[in-house]
C-alpha cells in the first residue's frame, strides 16, 4: 500500500431535518471515528471532516410540515445533533454547516468554474410543476413507482429500495408529495453535469484500479457504470439553498446533491489555511465514510465533479456500510422507530462505550444487521463487565494488595508466559490490518481478544494461591498482567474511548505510543498505580425492559395512526335504545367450545336468571382468568345457535384499534344492575 503523509477523512453530513440515530452510528460514525482515532495513535497527519447538510429538499419539506421557516429547522438539528457528537465522542476536527457563508462562496465558486470551463450542458426542459402549490417538483417533492424494481414509493432523485439515482421524469405514475396531486409539465432552464463524459475515466479507475473496494461498493459502482451514466442536472427551482451564479438563474439553487460534497472541502477552509495541502495534494489519502444510500454521490457524482474542476485528489476507497435494523424491523424517522443518539445519552448517563462497542461488534459492514436490546445487555454483562473489566479490576486489586499499587519485577519467564507475551504483537498486528482495510468487526474482536488473553492468563496462573509459597513467580505474573492493561488501555482507545482513559487514569499511564503496546516494558518496575475501580457496570433487565416498551408503544402507536375508526352510525330513536335490555351480571362457568379458536361458553348470573352464552373472546381470555368476572350483557338478542349450541344473549366488548377485546364494566354496579 502507498504511504500517504496526511490524510483527510469525512463522515457523511448528516441532514439537519431530524437528529442522529443508532442506524447513522453504525453505518457512517463510529467506523469512522475508529480510524481517525487510530490513526492519530499512529501519530499520522490526520484531519476529520464532517457538518450539518442544511440544503435541499427534505429540510424544506420539514418546515412546511411544521410551519416554520427552514432555518429554524436547521438550527434546531444542527445544535442536537452537534452536541450529541461531541458527547458521544465523535472526534471531528470540525462540525461544520453548509448554510455558512464559507461554503456559499466555495460551492458558488466551484459551481462558477465548472461553467467557465464549460463543463455543463444547458438546457431546457419539461419539469414536473404542482399547479395547486405553484412549485416545481423535485427529488423528494415527488414519488412514484421506480422503473428499476418497481418500488412504489421511490423518489425523484433515488430509489431507496434498490438505490438506483433517478430523474423524476423517470418515475413511473408520479405523484406531488406536497398535494397528492398528479403534476403537469413545465419548461425550465437547467445546468447538467454530463457524467456520461466521466464514464470512461470512472470505469477506469473503479473497476480497475479500485478492486479492494468494499464488494458492496464496488457491486453498485460496477451496475450503474454497465447500465451507462446521463447527465444529471446539477440546479433546482427552489428557494433554499446556494443560489446558482448566474444572471438570469433567479429562483434557482444548486442541487443539494451537487453543494453537500463540497461542503467537505469549505469545511476543511474553514478549519486551516492550509486546506490545500489536503485536497490538492497526490501525498493525501482522502477517505469517505457514508451509508449504502450515498454510493452513488461519492463514488459517481462527486468524483466526477472533481475531475471536471481538476485540482482536486479523488478518493482512495468510500467504505459504505449496509443498513442497521432495530428488533427486527427498518429504522424509520417518520415512524419514529429508532434510537435516538441524543436520548441514549440521557438514558444511559456515561455509558457511550458500550453503544460504541455494541454498534461496531453488530455492525453492518457486509450485509444489513439488526440491532436489539437484548443483545446490547449481553454484549455489555458478558463481554465487556466479564472478559475486560474482570481482567482489569482483577488486577488492579491483586496489585495493590500485594504491593500497595507498585509494578512489581518481572523474573524468569515460564514457557507459559513465553507463549502468552508473544501473542500480544501477534493480536495488535491482526487488528491494525483489520482497521486499514476498513474491517472494525473484526479488529474489535482482536482487541477483545487481547482482553480474552489476559483473563485467561490471569485464570490460568491463579497468582492468589501462591502469593505465600512462590512470592517472586507472583511478581512475574502481575508485572505480566498489569502490562496487559497498559497494552489495553492504548489499543481499546479507538474503539472504547472513554474506559480507555479511565483505564489510563487507574494505571497513571501518561507517555505512550501506540508501538508501545506490543511490548511488554510499558509500565516501569515501581511505577505507582492507582486504587482499582470498576470499568464497566451490569446492565440491569429493567434498564433494558424500559427501552423495548419504549418501542412497543411507539409500535402500538403507529397502529393506531394506521388504522382507522369506523364512521359514525345513523341515528336510532330514543324508542329503539329503550328497547335493549342491557344488565351486568357475573361469569359462573367458562370453557372453550370444542373445535374452535375464538369461541368461550359461559354461564352467567344476570340476577334475575343464569344462563348460557356462547362468545367470541376465546383469543384474548382463558376461560380459567374470566370466571367471577363482572360483565355487561345484552339480554334480549334473539336466541341462536352457535356451533350447535344456544346463546341467549351477547357480553359486551370494547373493540381496539388493534382489533383487542376488552370486557365493557360497571365500576360499582351490583349484578342485576340496569344499564339505561
Ligand atoms: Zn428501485
Amino acid at each position: 500500500m502507498k504511504d500517504y503523509k496526511h490524510h483527510l477523512v469525512t463522515a457523511a453530513l448528516p441532514y439537519a431535518n431530524g437528529p442522529i440515530h443508532i442506524g447513522h452510528l453504525a453505518g457512517v460514525y463510529v467506523p469512522a471515528d475508529i480510524y481517525v482515532r487510530y490513526l492519530r495513535l499512529k501519530g499520522e497527519d490526520v484531519i476529520f471532516i464532517c457538518g450539518s447538510d442544511e440544503n435541499g429538499i427534505p429540510i424544506t419539506l420539514k418546515a412546511r410540515e411544521e410551519g416554520v421557516h427552514p432555518q429554524d429547522i436547521v438550527d434546531r438539528y444542527h445544535d442536537i445533533n452537534k452536541k450529541a457528537f461531541e458527547q458521544f465522542g465523535i472526534t471531528f476536527d470540525i462540525y461544520s454547516r453548509t448554510s455558512n457563508k464559507i461554503h456559499y462562496q466555495t460551492a458558488s465558486d466551484f459551481f462558477k468554474k465548472l461553467y467557465e470551463k464549460g463543463e455543463f450542458v444547458e438546457q431546457t426542459t419539461e419539469q414536473f410543476f404542482d399547479e395547486s402549490a405553484q412549485q416545481f417538483l423535485a427529488d423528494r417533492y415527488i414519488s412514484g413507482t421506480c422503473p428499476h424494481c418497481s418500488n412504489e414509493n421511490a423518489y425523484g432523485d433515488q430509489c431507496e429500495r434498490c438505490g438506483t439515482s433517478l430523474n423524476a421524469t423517470d418515475l413511473i405514475n408520479p405523484k406531488s408529495t406536497l398535494s397528492g396531486n398528479p403534476p403537469i409539465k413545465k419548461k425550465t432552464k437547467h445546468w447538467y453535469l454530463p457524467l456520461d463524459k466521466y464514464e470512461p475515466v470512472l470505469k477506469k479507475w473503479i473497476l480497475e484500479e479500485h478492486k479492494e473496494w468494499k464488494a458492496n461498493v464496488y457491486g453498485q459502482c460496477k451496475s450503474w457504470l454497465s447500465q451507462g451514466l446521463h447527465p444529471r442536472a446539477v440546479s433546482r427551482d427552489l428557494d433554499w439553498g446556494v443560489p446558482v451564479p448566474l444572471e438570469g438563474a433567479e429562483g434557482k439553487v444548486l442541487y443539494v446533491w451537487f453543494d453537500a460534497p463540497i461542503g467537505y472541502i469549505s469545511a476543511t477552509k474553514e478549519l486551516t489555511d492550509d486546506w490545500e495541502k489536503y485536497w490538492k495534494s497526490k501525498d493525501t489519502k482522502l477517505v469517505h465514510f457514508i451509508g449504502k444510500d450515498n454510493i452513488v454521490f461519492h463514488c459517481i457524482i462527486f468524483p466526477s465533479m472533481l475531475r471536471a474542476e481538476g485540482s482536486f485528489i479523488l478518493p482512495e476507497n468510500v467504505p459504505a456500510n449496509e443498513f442497521l435494523n432495530l428488533e427486527n424491523d427498518k429504522i424509520s424517522t417518520s415512524r419514529n422507530w429508532a434510537v435516538w443518539l441524543h436520548e441514549y445519552l440521557e438514558d444511559f448517563e456515561n455509558k457511550q462505550d458500550i453503544l460504541r462497542y455494541v454498534l461496531t461488534a453488530n455492525a453492518p459492514e457486509t450485509k444489513d444487521n439488526d440491532f436489539t436490546w437484548k443483545d446490547f445487555q449481553a454484549r455489555n454483562n458478558n463481554e465487556l463487565v466479564a472478559v475486560f473489566g474482570n481482567f482489569i479490576n482483577r488486577t488492579l486489586v491483586l496489585a495493590n494488595k500485594y504491593y500497595k499499587g507498585h509494578v512489581p519485577e518481572m523474573g524468569e519467564l515460564t514457557e507459559y508466559d513465553t507463549a502468552t507475551i508473544k501473542q500480544i504483537p501477534e493480536i495488535i498486528t491482526r487488528l491494525e490490518h483489520a482497521i486499514e482495510h476498513y474491517k472494525f468487526r473484526e479488529a474489535l474482536k482482536e482487541m477483545m481478544n487481547l482482553a480474552r488473553l489476559g483473563n485467561k492468563y490471569l485464570a490460568d496462573t491463579e497468582p492468589w494461591k501462591l502469593a505465600k509459597t512462590k512470592p517472586e513467580r507472583v511478581k512475574t505474573i502481575m508485572n505480566i498482567c498489569l502490562q496487559i492493561s497498559a497494552s489495553l488501555a492504548i489499543v481499546s482507545e479507538p474503539f472504547l474511548p472513554f474506559s480507555a482513559q479511565k483505564l489510563k487514569d487507574l494505571l497513571n499511564l501518561k507517555q505512550y505510543s501506540w508501538e508501545d503496546a506490543k511490548t511488554i516494558s510499558i509500565l516501569a518496575v515501581g511505577h505507582q498505580i492507582k486504587k482499582a475501580e470498576f470499568l464497566f457496570s451490569k446492565i440491569e433487565d429493567q434498564a433494558v425492559q424500559k427501552q423495548i416498551d419504549k418501542l412497543l408503544a411507539t409500535k402500538k402507536q403507529n397502529e393506531m395512526e394506521n388504522s382507522t375508526h369506523e364512521a359514525v352510525k345513523e341515528n336510532i330513536s330514543f324508542d329503539d335504545f329503550q328497547k335493549l335490555d342491557i344488565r351486568t351480571a357475573t361469569v359462573l362457568e367458562a370453557e372453550k367450545v370444542r373445535k374452535t379458536k375464538k369461541l368461550l361458553r359461559l354461564k352467567i348470573d344476570t340476577g334475575v336468571d343464569t344462563r348460557q352464552i356462547v362468545s367470541g373472546i376465546a383469543e384474548f381470555f382463558a376461560p380459567e382468568d374470566i370466571i367471577g368476572k363482572k360483565v355487561v350483557v345484552l339480554l334480549n338478542l334473539e336466541p341462536r345457535k352457535i356451533r350447535g349450541i344456544e346463546s341467549q344473549g351477547m357480553i359486551l366488548m370494547a373493540e381496539d384499534l388493534d382489533g383487542k377485546l376488552s370486557f365493557v364494566q360497571s365500576e360499582k354496579a351490583n349484578k342485576g344492575a340496569l344499564v339505561k
